[in-house]
């Protein structure tokens, strides 16, 4: 478009402003973790009398110039408010709005009363409306700038910095006003270099240390989105998810998937979520000393094994797990974190789900970071659990699985052990075994059973046990499972580091049943130690029996 002179610009920027050819386009902004949209980010478009669309890169620094961009601002904060009026009366609300305002806007007196007054006409709360204003704004007049920040903050906006990164960023800017939102500059993401990803990384953790929330702009593609997402961005506008949209396509957008709205009153619960550090060292220890008051030292080295899971009053879903955390349930058996939250839904209700709901009570009902070690499949892990956030019915907790440490002593696993953990009640017997210091201790055992470690040596224990407990046809068998001199070599061999079997016993009221035998090793530098598991296949003998037939198919 061509202008004359730039009374001649003024002129048709009016004619525009009053036929309708200054419009507010919607650009719906996404939460990481839920991919629901948050809010939308009304920016300025300018249909000339042909029809063509101008982009605020053709017509705001003209604007600027002529004085004239209050007025734009103005007008696209109307819009603005009027599409959120719009949309809350058709039932379909959209949480909030946010709007551009220049740095010349803040030279007006009038700015914070002009603002309110346009909410007030569309009778639009405060909280719902955000502010972004780009850095070069704070280099102007500080002090000016500095009274009207605080107007806007007080009264209950919510003040965005835009651009951060793009030009003239100032760490300083974050530490002498009280943003609620960063938006990260596209640029972060351009190259997706290893820098840059590991700048926003950075600047991300930064700004959850300093309490503000994370947005960042121009996402166009899915490895950028999963990026964002395991670096703990909170929110993401791109092209990836959608191009700016006229008001009659973003109803549209909506309308076709009404669920994709994030609801108003979800937003504090996303937010506290928000804070938590994807990225820290520590996200328990961290999360739990800077937004609580802090619990007892919990020290930990940082494996990134976290997931967030929240709890409805039936189930249990997987917001997010790391990489590192859906290792480790591969290593418990569990083909994906889907596979956990079946297990954990399902009507059976085994040991493992009322652990875990155990735990995630506790995490609840305490506020601080509850841990249990215990034993699945004769391997030790330890689930610690962190209350985040309510919400009407549900509850997020942060988890983060450990599998036992390789170094970690037999002292370590021995005091774990003594300690005795509920699952233990999945267990008839317990024992560990040491050979070379002739050593094996009972655990622990469901019933009353005689306990052999007075025996001067392990084969003497193991043969009394054999001949006490376990059923005459079973119990060559059984000696040659057990047999010490070659152990570590058939676990070793064994594709899954353990050996087990089935036999015959006489646990209880001397009345015979199929039990099942295990031997783990336990990771130590200095000695073998062995576990002994012996579990009760009577209750469920098919499962068991399948699993048997699949580590022995030698014996069918
Ligand atoms: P901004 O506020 O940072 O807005 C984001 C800009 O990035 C928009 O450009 C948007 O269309 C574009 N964008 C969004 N996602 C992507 C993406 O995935 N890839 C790429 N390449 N670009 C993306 P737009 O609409 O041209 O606006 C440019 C700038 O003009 C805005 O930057 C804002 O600073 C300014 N602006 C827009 N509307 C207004 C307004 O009403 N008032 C004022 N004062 N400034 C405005
Ligand atoms: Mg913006
Ligand atoms: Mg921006």
């Amino acid at each position: 478009m061509d202008w004359k002179s730039d009374a001649d610009f003024a002129d048709r920027f009016h004619e525009a402003l009053g036929n309708g050819g200054i419009r507010a386009w919607f650009q719906p902004v996404f939460r990481s973790l839920t991919q629901q949209i948050m809010g939308a980010e009304a920016l300025a478009r300018w249909f000339d009398p042909d029809g063509n669309m101008l982009s605020p890169a053709d017509f705001i620094p003209q604007l600027e110039q002529g004085g004239l961009i209050f007025e734009l601002d103005m007008e696209i904060l109307r819009q603005a408010c009027a599409l959120y009026d719009e949309l809350r009366a058709r039932g379909t609300p959209l949480s909030r709005v946010s709007v551009n305002l220049s740095r010349l806007d803040f030279a007006r007196e009038d700015l914070f009363e002009q603002v309110c007054s346009v909410l007030h006409a569309y009778s639009v709360p405060r909280e719902a409306v955000s502010l972004e204003i780009t850095e070069s704004v704070m280099l102007e007049d500080t002090d000016a700038f500095e009274k009207v920040f605080n107007r806007f903050s007080d009264a209950g906006f919510s003040v965005w910095l835009d651009d951060f990164g793009s030009g003239y960023s100032s760490l300083n800017v974050l530490q002498n006003y009280p943003f609620d939102v960063i938006k990260f500059d596209m640029l972060f993401l351009r190259k997706m270099s290893a820098k840059g990803k590991n700048m926003l990384a950075s600047l991300i953790s930064m700004a959850k240390t300093l309490g503000i929330h994370t947005l960042t702009e121009g996402v166009e593609t899915n490895e950028q989105r999963e990026f964002l997402l395991d670096i703990g961005c909170e929110a993401q506008q791109g092209f990836y998810y959608a191009r700016p949209l006229s008001r009659e396509a973003l109803i549209e957008q909506i309308d076709r998937k009404p669920g994709i709205l994030e609801k108003k009153e979800d937003e504090a619960y996303w937010g506290q979520i928000g804070r938590l550090n994807f990225v820290n060292p520590n996200p328990l220890k961290e999360y739990a000393e800077r937004w609580k008051s802090s619990p007892a030292d919990y020290v930990s080295s940082y494996d990134g094994s976290i997931a967030l899971i929240e709890c409805g009053r039936e189930n249990f879903t997987y917001i997010y797990a790391t990489e590192g955390y859906k290792e480790r349930l591969r290593e418990l058996g569990f083909s994906s974190v889907d596979g956990l939250e079946n297990a954990l839904t399902s009507h059976q209700r085994g040991h493992y789900y009322l652990a875990i709901h155990k735990l995630v009570m506790d995490a609840l009902q305490q506020g601080t970071i509850q841990t249990v070690e215990y034993a699945y499949r004769d391997v030790y892990y330890r689930l610690s659990a962190l209350f985040i956030a309510r919400r009407e019915g549900r509850a997020m907790i942060l988890m983060r699985l450990n599998t036992f440490d390789a170094e970690r002593e037999v002292k370590t696993a021995q005091e774990m052990l003594d300690n005795g953990s509920a699952l233990f009640f999945t267990y008839e017997m317990v024992a560990m075994i040491r050979p070379e210091m002739k050593k094996a201790k009972r655990i622990y055992a469901a019933s009353s059973l005689p306990s052999y470690d007075r025996e001067e040596s392990v084969d003497k224990t193991i043969r009394k046990f054999c001949e006490n407990h376990v059923d005459p046809a079973d119990q060559e068998r059984y000696l040659q499972f057990a047999n010490m001199e070659t152990m570590g070599e058939r676990i070793r061999n064994s594709p899954r580091k353990f050996i087990q079997a089935v036999f015959r016993m006489r646990l209880e009221k001397n009345q015979s049943n199929w039990y099942s035998a295990r031997f783990t090793e336990v990771p130590s530098s200095s000695e073998p130690v062995y576990i002994l598991t012996i579990q009760s296949v009577q209750e469920n003998l098919n499962r068991w029996l399948n699993l048997f037939a699949e580590e022995h198919p030698e014996m069918f």
